[in-house]
C-alpha cells in the first residue's frame, strides 16, 4: 500500500479556474514516505519521482498546465494542478488517492470475483448523429467499432451486452440502465471527436473517467456541481480501467494520445459499475478520419479496447496474492 495520509493542509491559493480548495501535501514528503527518489528532469519545470517499480513525472509550470503528469510514461491529467511555491512542489490529496494510488497499488476484486460481462455503449444513434464531418456521422462509426469490439471480446471468452445494435436513439439514462440490468462488470462508451477549427492540428485519442468528488474536470473551467455521484463509488477502478486502456491504446495504435482525462459525462455519473468513455480520435482531422472510416484500422482499434479490458481483468483478478505480488503500471 502507498502511504497517503500525510497530515494534509490547505494552501492559500485556490487553483485557477476552480472553486474548490483541496488539501495539498508536499511531494517530497510523499516521495520519502513511499520510498521514491525525487529530482528535477528540467529545473523549475519537470519533477521526476523514481521508485522500485514506478516512475512519476509532474509538470510544475502553471502556465503550461500543472495538471499534466505521467505515470510510467503514460500521460495522465491530474484533478488539481501541482502547486509550486518557494521552491517546493505540492500535490493534492485527491490526486494521491484517486489518480496515483489506483495505478500503483491497484484495487483487487474479492477472491473468485472476476470481470466477465462487458457493456459496450456505441455513442449517439437515430436522430442524434453525434459529430458530422462531410457525409460521415459519428453514430455510424461508434456502432461499427462496437460491433467489432463485441466479436473480439466474445472470441476472448467475455459476455457482451450492447446498449444498441442498430441505428436507434437511446437515452443516456437507458444506456446505464441496460448495463445495470444485464449485470455488466464494466461499462465502455465509444465515441469519436471533432473540432471546427485547426482541423489539421487537433488530433489524438482521449480516455475519460469520472471526475472525483470535489475536483474539477480536465476540460471544465470552474465546474458548478462537484458533489459525489453514483459513479464515484468506483473511483479507484474507473481510474485503473482508464489507465490500462490508455496503455493498450499507446501500444496498439499509431495515433497521437492525449492521455487519461476526467469528465462528468452523464453516462459516467450514473454508471453503477466501473466505466470509461473513449474518444477514439478526431473525425475532423483528415488523417485520423481516414483511419476511423477504415474497417481494417477499426479492427486494430477494437484490439486495443479488448487488450485494455483484459489487462484490467488480469490486474483486478481476485486471489490470495499478497501485496508484494502485485504488478502495477
Ligand atoms: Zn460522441
Amino acid at each position: 500500500m502507498l502511504a497517503l495520509l500525510l497530515a494534509p493542509f490547505s494552501l492559500g491559493a485556490a487553483p485557477r479556474g476552480g472553486n474548490v480548495r483541496p488539501n495539498y501535501v508536499p511531494l517530497s514528503e510523499w516521495a520519502r514516505a513511499n520510498v521514491f527518489s525525487i529530482h528535477w528532469l528540467e529545473h523549475d519545470k519537470t519533477l521526476e519521482l523514481r521508485g522500485r517499480n514506478a516512475r512519476l513525472q509532474f509538470n510544475v509550470e502553471a502556465r503550461s498546465d500543472a495538471r499534466r503528469a505521467e505515470i510510467n510514461g503514460l500521460r495522465v491529467w491530474l484533478a488539481f494542478p501541482i502547486l509550486y511555491q518557494n521552491g517546493r512542489a505540492y500535490i493534492s490529496q485527491i490526486d494521491l488517492s484517486e489518480t496515483i494510488s489506483p495505478v500503483l497499488s491497484p484495487p483487487r476484486n474479492p477472491r473468485g470475483i472476476n470481470v466477465k460481462t462487458i457493456c459496450l455503449d456505441a455513442g449517439h444513434g437515430g436522430n442524434d448523429p453525434g459529430n458530422q464531418v462531410g457525409s460521415n456521422d459519428e453514430k455510424k462509426y461508434t456502432l461499427l467499432l462496437a460491433q467489432e469490439v463485441r466479436s473480439q471480446l466474445q472470441a476472448a471468452g467475455f459476455k457482451v451486452v450492447m446498449t444498441r445494435t442498430t441505428d436507434v436513439k437511446i437515452s443516456l439514462e437507458d444506456r446505464t440502465a441496460i448495463a445495470r440490468r444485464n449485470g455488466a462488470d464494466l461499462f465502455v462508451c465509444l465515441h469519436f471527436n471533432s473540432v471546427e477549427q485547426d482541423r489539421n492540428d487537433v488530433k489524438g485519442t482521449e480516455i475519460f473517467c469520472l471526475t472525483p468528488a470535489g475536483a474539477t474536470s480536465t476540460n471544465a473551467r470552474g465546474e458548478g456541481d462537484t458533489r459525489w455521484v453514483t459513479g464515484n463509488r468506483n473511483d479507484e477502478k474507473n481510474m485503473l480501467l482508464a489507465y490500462q486502456m490508455e496503455k493498450s491504446y499507446e501500444k496498439n495504435l499509431n495515433l497521437e494520445h492525449r492521455g487519461v482525462k476526467r469528465a462528468r459525462f452523464q453516462v459516467l455519473r450514473e454508471a453503477t459499475m466501473p466505466g470509461i468513455l473513449i474518444e477514439g480520435g478526431f473525425m475532423s482531422n483528415p488523417a485520423e478520419g481516414k483511419k476511423i472510416y477504415d474497417s481494417t484500422y477499426r479492427k486494430q482499434m477494437a484490439k486495443a479496447v479488448v487488450e485494455g479490458i483484459q489487462a484490467y481483468k488480469r490486474i483486478t483478478k481476485g486471489s490470495n496474492a499478497t501485496d508484494s505480488d502485485k504488478k502495477a503500471g
